[in-house]
């Protein structure tokens, strides 16, 4: 498989896909394994996955470059990300024993009752490139805390990061029969959902999420999907700094590159405030600095995927066909790898492409809008439900807008973020099932009841 550097277009390396005959005795290796794994009590493997962490972070310069050479996420971006998924094993540190933990319910009378955590048995998680580590450790960590076996299948544009977690699972101490990685296209996927597994944990687009749901549907097997979004971003105008409000809504959009899974995808704002808004919008995203991903200063890189070019042109082109107004780039410059200039367009509407597909690239369109009654909806106007922000100084009236989304995360006064504290969840065609939280941990088990008589 050939490893494409995003910046340039020059290949980079090419790492041998797995062949059909590789998966099944990686699989095999895992089906044997995975009760000695499970074995291990959840102290000494969670004492290995922090060791894990720790590794990562005496190497995050160099694990950032293998991110940044493949994907084309700037670096400084590539840093962030490795640092910041480090809270997953804070948050494991803090919680892991206590969610996987034997409960007792009834203690008295003749009939003991109680709940034991017992692991899945070998789960496949098939990711995506463009936050590896976050959407990575948000599955594979937890599935492992819990006694798992996993079977990692890495995006093909993440694919060098993917053997890095294998080797540095391995030296943590990870035994190679409780993690292994699979590297090829959807077809290497293809070949997991063919398998005999416990579990399926998918992190990627809705039309491969919805695909996997039909092929797992009838194993009756454990299945979670975090797919897509479309998701919105209301500023009302009682905001005080519409000037700071802008900077956050930009950041919100751009941040690498605009793929990121809760990018803000549109915003709306109140009229009142709106041509001020559109304003330091634009000023804002001037300054952003497009170039080398290599470079630390740079913070628009190029897009991962070049087919993502057109698919952006072509959103262009519709929303200028059907009215919009084009304030900022809109183009792919001239030169080596698959750049896009960050994109701004107002006077949109929902008949446009822009304001109804997922764009996953660094381009926006912003709406004016009379109230909240029209703000709402507007934002409940899609097919997916993954994050949804307002900013406003009113909490209470930014509450009562938020309650009525029907999404998995809702964000006052912020947005584009994720904890490990909280559960991350898609609704409509935005995913099946939680990551993180303590329901995150419990997604990698299953119950067992005990009634226990004397
Ligand atoms: P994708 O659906 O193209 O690919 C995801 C994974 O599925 C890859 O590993 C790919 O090889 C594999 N795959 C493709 N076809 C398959 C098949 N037939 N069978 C099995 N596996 C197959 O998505 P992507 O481009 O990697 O990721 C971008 C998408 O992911 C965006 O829509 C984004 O919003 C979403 N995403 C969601 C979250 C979330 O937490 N909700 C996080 C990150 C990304």
């Amino acid at each position: 498989m050939q490893v494409i550097n995003p910046a340039t277009g020059a290949l980079i390396n090419e790492i041998p896909s797995d062949t059909k005959e590789h998966v099944l005795s990686k699989i095999e290796k895992l089906r044997k394994g995975q009760p000695l794994w499970a074995d291990v009590p959840v102290e000494e493997r969670l004492a290995i996955l922090l060791r894990f962490g720790e590794l990562v972070a005496d190497s995050v310069e160099e694990l950032a470059f293998v991110l940044t050479q493949e994907t084309g996420k700037p670096l400084q971006q590539s840093i962030n990300e490795i640092k910041g998924a480090n809270n997953r094993l804070v948050h494991l540190e803090a919680n892991a024993t206590k969610w996987l933990a034997e409960e007792v319910m009834v203690s008295e009378g003749a009939t003991k009752e109680q709940i034991s955590y017992e692991p899945l048995g070998v789960v496949a998680n098939i990711s995506a490139w463009n936050f590896p580590y976050n959407v990575g450790y948000n599955v594979f960590l937890y599935a492992l805390v819990a006694g798992n076996s996993v079977v990692y299948k890495p995006s093909e544009f993440a694919s060098m990061t993917g053997l890095k977690f294998r080797e540095l699972l391995w030296k943590a101490g990870v035994p190679e029969y409780a993690f292994e990685c699979v590297i090829g296209t959807g077809e290497v996927g293809q070949m997991l959902l063919e398998a005999d597994l416990d579990g399926y944990f998918f992190t990627g687009s809705y039309a491969t999420g919805r695909y996997i749901a039909t092929q797992v549907a009838p194993k009756l097997v454990p299945m979670q999907l975090e797919l897509g979004g479309k998701d919105p971003l209301y500023v009302m105008d009682d905001v005080i700094d519409v000037r700071q409000a802008a900077i956050n809504a930009a950041e919100g959009a751009f941040y690498n590159n605009g793929q990121s899974c809760c990018a803000v995808e549109r915003i709306y704002v109140q009229e009142g405030i709106y041509d001020q808004f559109v304003e330091h919008f634009i000023e804002e995203v001037k300054s952003y600095k497009m170039g080398d991903p290599m470079d630390k200063s740079t913070f628009i890189g190029p897009l991962t995927r070049e087919p993502q070019v057109q698919v952006l042109l072509d959103q262009v082109q519709d929303a200028l066909l059907k009215g919009a107004e084009l304030k900022h780039g809109g183009f792919s410059p001239e030169g080596e790898g698959y750049y896009f200039t960050p994109t701004v367009l107002t006077s949109v509407n929902h008949g446009m492409d822009l304001m109804k597909e997922e764009s996953f690239g660094p381009i926006i369109g912003i709406q004016k809008v009379a109230n909240d009654e029209e703000a709402l909806k507007l934002m409940k106007d899609t097919s997916y439900g993954l994050t949804a922000a307002v900013f406003a100084t009113d909490k209470g009236r930014a509450m009562q807008l938020l309650k009525q989304l029907p999404v998995g995360t809702v964000y006052w006064n912020c947005c584009d973020r994720v904890s490990p504290n909280v559960p991350w969840s898609g609704r409509k065609n935005s995913g099946l099932g939680s990551t993180l939280s303590y329901q995150g941990i419990r997604a990698f088990v299953q119950p067992k009841a005990y009634h226990l008589r004397d």
